[in-house]
């Protein structure tokens, strides 16, 4: 556990992790602190005894708000760790497994017919047998081709959410993105913060892309001075429709597929 000492006093306009005024302006007095924000440019002085007490209530709040903006991405993560495709799958196997016994027994009964059955009969044998598996072949499959594009959107547009604040200076720890305390080193791991306990990704590309994510961050800051609150989990809500386009589109799909197969099984 770090002391409270080392965590950062979050900025009460922007919430960024305040540095001491580099002048030390107002420090005449031993048990005043001056504080200013490198990124909204905010400035306001801190006695010693008020420091811990301050830092944690606006901890405390910056994770609150935190919490109130991740609950979509959360609901998001829950139904990933349902595994709803796996019942897709095993729907898909099923009705495959159906559709070659169906396939096969139909046309076991074409041939013992012979030149008795016309097209017209072949055709309407072969028919069922083939659209209906295949149109739930085709659902299943759409829903989770659309499960695998709805994993990479929320995988490109959520998971960096988590990642932790790309570090000041080059080898210095990686920051909290609540607030903004530094982080042990566990790379690719998910670390507590020992101040506020949000979980952070330590992904290595918060070393690799250090200088954007930096400016980024300013960015971020600089819009939530000016009273703007990222809504960062925007996708997390329409997560799961594209499992919906892509079974209403796999059906369509397969049906068509099934009655072509079933035209060509009649016509051979
Ligand atoms: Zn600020
Ligand atoms: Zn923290």
């Amino acid at each position: 556990m770090q002391s409270p000492e080392q965590c950062p006093v979050p900025c009460q306009r922007c919430g960024a992790g305040m540095s001491p005024a580099p002048d030390g302006g107002t420090a005449r007095y031993a048990d005043v602190i001056p504080l200013v924000c490198r990124y909204c440019g905010y400035a306001e002085t801190l006695t010693r005894d008020d420091r811990v007490r301050v830092s944690r209530e606006r901890v405390a709040l910056l994770r609150m708000a935190q919490d109130a903006a991740e609950a979509p991405a959360r609901h998001a993560e829950q139904i990933i760790g349902m595994r709803p495709w796996l019942g897709g799958v095993v729907v898909g196997g099923v009705l495959t497994l159906n559709a070659l016994n169906g396939v096969g027994t139909a046309m076991a009964a074409i041939e013992r017919a012979g030149p008795a059955m016309d097209a017209a009969a072949r055709l309407q044998a072969l028919q069922g047998v083939c659209v209906t598996p295949l149109l739930g072949i085709g659902l299943a499959a759409g829903m989770f081709g659309g499960w695998t594009l709805a994993m990479r959107r929320y995988r490109a547009l959520v998971t960096p959410g988590r990642w932790a604040r790309s570090p000041l200076s080059p080898g210095a720890p990686a920051r909290c993105r609540c607030c903004g305390a530094g982080l042990p080193e566990q790379w690719g791991a998910m670390v507590e913060c020992g101040f506020c306990r949000t979980h952070n990704l330590l992904d290595r590309a918060v070393i690799d892309q250090r200088e954007a994510l930096l400016l980024s961050e300013t960015a971020l800051h600089q819009a939530r001075a000016a009273g703007v609150i990222a809504r960062a989990n925007e996708f997390s809500a329409s997560f799961g429709q594209w499992s919906l386009v892509g079974a209403a589109a796999g059906a369509v799909v397969g049906g068509v597929l099934g009655y072509a197969l079933a035209l060509a099984l009649a016509r051979a």
